[in-house]
């Protein structure tokens, strides 16, 4: 029995490792959201308990899911004792109008479709920023959770994508646009289109990146009117790090449903439950 038990013990640890070092391979790969563990390699040697614990992997499911994510590693210990998390559900009437001003400057990049075990990524060339109240904050990468994170009204989309931004002091705004259902948006059809002709009906596997003669523009999946919800919030993912400026677009952009096929049998749900607002202001403009 005990012998069993070990090595139950030492198949999920292989697990585990296989898991954390798929999502290591991009230099590129940002300490912001969907973040690598820090020193997985050094840690091989302990016991697999402690491995566990310091190793940080975690999910979206069992053991490893959102109930457990602060118990993974020390520095995920927001995770439960943040009072700014993020996503959070953004029920109408909101707290007021601010006049928030939203301009884009974003160019088209290459696109290389990366697969980190937690999100398909794409991580965006340097010189496209976006400016908040005059602030310029800088495009890193974007990403896919289904369904969506947030909620309107105690609803939930298919897909929300997230735009992540830096400035240079590391202060972190991340636009949140809603995907629906419907005909789709041709720049979403044309990805769709050339992974279906080179890799078929998935996206890359896990820890793969796959570099397309492709590029992408934001711009072309942005809804023309920006009227959007704002709040103070937190990464949706460990470590859960809080002082995260959210805006949230009202005007869900669409995609296919075979798009939402070929994520969920990829990557299957990564949406965080929603989290207790505890008395924050939501902003709508
Ligand atoms: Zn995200």
């Amino acid at each position: 029995m005990m012998l069993q038990l070990q090595r139950v013990m030492v198949f999920i640890v292989l697990l585990a490792w296989t898991a954390c070092s798929a999502t290591q391979g991009s230099s590129t790969a940002l300490k912001l959201e969907h973040q690598k563990s820090a020193k997985p390699h050094a840690e091989r040697g302990r016991s697999p308990s402690n491995h566990q614990f310091a190793n940080g992997h975690w999910s979206y499911q069992g053991v490893e899911g959102p109930d457990h994510w602060a118990m993974l590693k020390p520095s995920y210990m927001t995770c439960e004792t943040g009072r700014q998390q993020s996503p959070i559900n953004i029920v109408m009437p909101h707290a007021g109008y601010n006049q928030e001003n939203l301009e884009f400057h974003y160019k088209p990049t290459p696109l290389i479709i990366r697969n980190n075990g937690h999100t398909i990524q794409v991580n965006y060339q340097k010189g496209s920023f976006f400016r908040l109240n005059g602030r310029s904050y800088k495009l890193r990468q974007f990403h896919f959770h289904d369904p969506s994170e947030h909620h309107i009204d105690g609803k939930a989309y298919p897909m929300e994508m997230h735009l992540v931004h830096q400035d240079e002091k590391g202060h972190i705004v991340v636009i949140g646009v809603l995907l629906t259902f419907g005909k789709e948006n041709p720049a979403f059809a044309r990805v769709g289109d050339w992974l279906q002709a080179h890799i078929g009906h998935r996206f890359p596997a896990q820890g793969q990146e796959v570099s397309t003669d492709l590029t992408f523009d934001l711009m072309d999946v942005l809804p023309d009117t920006i009227h959007h919800f704002s709040y103070h919030g937190s990464l949706t993912t460990p470590p859960c790090s809080e002082g995260v400026q959210w805006v949230i677009l009202k005007v869900p952009m669409k995609i296919s449903k075979k798009q939402a096929d070929r994520f969920i049998t990829t990557i299957g749900q990564n949406a965080r439950p929603i989290q207790p607002l505890n008395y924050r202001d939501v902003q709508e403009n």
